[in-house]
């Protein structure tokens, strides 16, 4: 049975929730990125919720699993979760946002913070790339099955 310490984030979870082991487990450069924003987003009236952040490997064995079902195959399921190996959510080094509001923000403000949406079908997925507070985000791939980390 999958639970909190697996990663499964309960409703209405912010980055600032620290005994949400999604949360807590996050890496701590992503997450000090994430509660900055949070504060300055704050200012907006906007809270960052969390609908996932770090995930054990068995959780996220279990998303692949319920993609497989849902897609019909292992490779359209990849367009859309990644396998233990290679999610960035296993190591920490992603967030799922949730509320429509909350992206709209981040999708606005994030990259001074260096958080950047990385996959163009995944609008809630960021992660933190440092160098982008100066130059950016790169380009986002259209699925994670362009992402070269994705084929380790
Ligand atoms: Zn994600």
């Amino acid at each position: 049975m999958l639970g909190e310490a697996d990663g499964v984030v309960p409703d209405g979870t912010t980055v600032f929730d620290d005994d949400v082991p999604g949360v807590a487990n996050l890496d701590p450069a992503l997450l000090g990125a994430l509660r900055q924003a949070a504060a300055d987003a704050a200012g907006d009236g906007i809270e960052l919720y969390v609908d996932s952040g770090w995930r054990s490997p068995e959780y996220q064995e279990r998303l692949l699993d319920e993609a497989v079902s849902k897609y019909g195959s292992k490779e359209e399921a990849a367009r859309w979760v990644a396998t233990p190996n290679t999610s960035a959510h296993v190591s920490g080094d992603a967030v799922d946002i949730g509320h429509v509001r909350a992206r709209a923000w981040l999708s606005e403000h994030g990259t001074s913070y260096g958080l950047c949406q990385i996959y163009g079908n995944e609008p809630w997925h960021y992660e933190l790339r440092p160098e982008a507070s100066g130059h950016g985000c790169p380009p986002t791939y259209s699925d994670p099955t362009q992402d070269p980390r994705m084929r380790q």
